[in-house]
């Protein structure tokens, strides 16, 4: 959901591959509750739900690895530094969104080096259809924002063009 809100921030032109892989960045982080459907529970050598695959070494490594991986298919051109810089935002949407939900315990933004749990002072979300309602609804206006100020995307992620936002 947060990668809604995120691609149409920081994706206005890209091409499939780049929002299918921020849209997995976005939804990886949740690997570590991956036992709950079939009744194993949290995935505790990660630190739990919300923890280390939550944290800002995590997306930093994601992000990086992901990089790496659109940049080989869209050969030298592709801009690294943006794209890194957008799919980084992306993974550390999830962590930032997940904050913001009255249930759990709060997220270890800087795991493996601190375990201290953090949430936001507001505690707005709490289903998945309210989530993805709010999601939607700001990265829409985020875009028409965007659009309507004529604002340059600097970190537009297209490989090997320039966006369409000028
Ligand atoms: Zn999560």
């Amino acid at each position: 959901m947060s990668a809604v809100a995120v691609g149409a921030l920081v994706l206005p032109s890209a091409p499939p591959r780049v929002w299918a892989t921020v849209a997995i960045c976005a939804i990886l982080p949740d690997l570590d509750a991956i036992g709950r459907p079939f009744g194993r529970g949290d995935v505790e050598w990660l630190g739990g739900h919300r923890a280390l695959t939550h944290s800002l070494t995590a997306s930093l490594v994601l992000s990086l690895a992901a990089t790496a991986w659109l940049r080989r298919g869209a050969g030298a051109a592709a801009p690294f530094a943006r794209l890194w810089i957008g799919l980084f935002l992306a993974c550390c949407t999830h962590g930032i969104l997940d904050a913001f939900t009255q249930y759990g315990s709060g997220i270890a933004y800087f795991a493996p080096w601190s375990w201290t749990r953090y949430r936001a002072p507001w505690l707005v979300l709490s289903g998945l259809w309210s989530d993805f309602a709010i999601f939607v609804v700001a990265g829409v206006v985020a875009r028409i924002v965007i659009m309507r100020r004529g604002w340059r995307v600097p970190w537009a992620l297209v490989p090997g063009r320039r966006s369409r936002v000028s």
